[in-house]
């Protein structure tokens, strides 16, 4: 068994002896008389930070024996110093201790239980076995928030069976031994197994970020601390940039944005009232001396309205009847004809016209590069 140093928190650098050192597949598992890091549990990734000067990639427990997974082998019967990557033991720690605290808020006032914990890099997500609002947790995380300005004691304890019959606390696991009991005085009793901040002031700040229903209950995203900081800034210059883009007011974005939307709505209709008059106009022009094939050349328009034109012009012939609407680079085609079995013919099509495409024995559509002039020589020679 690896004595453990982490319910000090906030103790970042420690001395140790090296018990043994293994070559594994990802580098060298090594196993101290005593740690501060953390190993992965409860939904909390394993800490990294330093063995002298071996780096420590992931930290893992088996039976009791924590795992330190370096880059470097280290002597057994070492005295090394151990030195927990600061920053990011500090910002899962504000998440934890954060998710504590609201969690305190939310099951004493809704008698919900926490049955599922994630804290990754960049999101910390929380199930509830209950429905919940998004504005009754904004209430839970105003509540964590004074308590954060109040700087209320965390404290660890492992108290005995008989303590631990009476005692009323969050994430009881039946049959468990040595029980390790996370308290925010006045707030919530819990039962965890990974490292926490000394006092709520530490957290910084909670805030929750969304919430969604989950297998009948509730998923909620939270950050706190530093992580929460960060996210705020992140999402303050995404608005920022949108609000220079809109030279509208941080506040006020979504207003400006609802006013873009509507005139884009707008504008694509009388875009494709054009489409529909210019349809109109190309389809009443339209002439054919015989009946063999023939071609029209449009602006560019929109596949429905190509296909409107292809419809009524291949009346009009016994042979094949095309629209080309000009397109980057050439034409985008629907070629129509009630005799010809285009799906057969595209082939050709497309090899005199340098295109391609395909569809129906009816109807096929697609691009060509090829110039009107050969176009329209492709259509008078078939
Ligand atoms: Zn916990």
């Amino acid at each position: 068994m690896t004595q453990k140093l982490f319910d000090d928190g906030e103790l970042f650098e420690f001395e140790a002896v090296v018990i043994s050192c293994e070559k594994v597949k990802k580098g060298y598992e090594i196993v101290l008389d005593k740690t501060a890091f953390f190993p992965e549990g409860g939904g909390q990734a394993g800490d990294i930070g330093l063995l002298s000067d071996a780096k420590v990639l992931d930290t893992q427990e088996r039976q009791g024996v924590v795992y330190h997974l370096a880059d470097k082998p280290l002597e057994a019967g070492a005295k090394v110093t151990g030195k927990i990557d600061r920053d990011t033991r500090l910002r899962r720690m504000q998440n934890h201790s954060g998710e504590h605290l609201i969690m305190g808020f939310i099951h004493k006032k809704y008698g919900y239980e926490n049955v599922g914990f994630h804290l990754g890099a960049s999101e910390v997500t929380l199930d509830l076995n209950g429905v919940i609002s998004y504005d009754e947790l904004l209430e839970c995380e105003r509540q964590a928030n004074e308590a954060v300005a109040k700087d209320v004691k965390i404290t660890i304890s492992y108290p005995g069976d008989d303590e631990l019959k009476t005692l009323s606390y969050r994430s009881k696991l039946e049959n468990m031994q040595n029980i390790r009991i996370v308290t925010i005085e006045g707030i919530d009793v819990c039962a965890c197994c990974a490292p926490h901040l000394s006092s709520t002031g530490k957290i910084g700040a909670v805030k929750v970020l969304a919430a969604e229903s989950y297998k009948g209950g509730t998923r909620v995203h939270i950050l706190c601390g530093l992580d929460a900081c960060d996210e705020f800034e992140k999402r303050q210059s995404a608005v920022k940039e949108i609000s220079r883009l809109l030279s509208a007011k941080p506040d006020k974005v979504a207003d400006a944005v609802a006013r873009l939307l509507k005139e884009n709505g707008e504008l694509r209709q009388k875009l494709s009232d054009i489409a529909a008059a210019q349809a109109d106009s190309i389809i009443a022009s339209l002439t054919n001396d015989g009946r063999g094939s023939f071609a029209v050349f449009t602006d560019t328009l929109d596949a429905n309205t190509i296909r409107r034109i292809a419809n009524e012009g291949v009346k009009l012939t016994d042979g094949m009847f095309g629209v080309f609407s000009a397109s980057q680079g050439g034409y985008s085609y629907i070629i129509a004809s009630s005799n010809v079995p285009l799906r057969a013919k595209s082939k050709e099509i497309n090899a005199s016209l340098s295109g391609k495409g395909g569809g129906s024995d009816a109807m096929i559509q697609g691009s060509v590069s090829a110039d009107r002039q050969t176009i329209e020589d492709y259509f008078r020679a078939n």
